[in-house]
């Protein structure tokens, strides 16, 4: 199969979300308002902040493995049953390590 489509998405996304990742860190970097209750605020933002941090190095660190399998040789192939992962399916969720079937099951 033609991996460079899937390699493509996977890098820009990469590239999206470290960028983000950047901005979330700036933010987070701020310091803190002289006001008690903006104070309490930008804590909390700061929360929801890191648990989004937390969630795109869960994708970084799974579309890096995607780009490793690439490089092996292994892309798009179920790691469960061995089938071909459909285009659709790795368009949607290009990190993708079980095809549909498998994964419905
Ligand atoms: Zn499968």
């Amino acid at each position: 199969m033609d991996v460079t489509p899937h390699k493509n998405q996977i890098i820009a996304r990469i590239k999206e979300l470290t960028a983000h990742m950047q901005k979330l860190s700036d933010d987070l970097d701020q310091p803190l308002p002289a006001d008690l209750e903006d104070q309490a605020i930008d804590l909390e933002d700061d929360e929801v902040l890191e648990g989004i941090g937390r969630a795109h190095q869960q994708e970084l660190r799974l579309l890096n493995d995607a780009l490793q399998r690439i490089e092996a040789g292994t892309y798009g192939i179920c790691q469960k049953c061995g089938d071909t992962i459909s285009t659709a399916r790795l368009e949607a969720v290009p990190y993708a390590m079980i095809c549909k079937t498998c994964a419905a099951s």
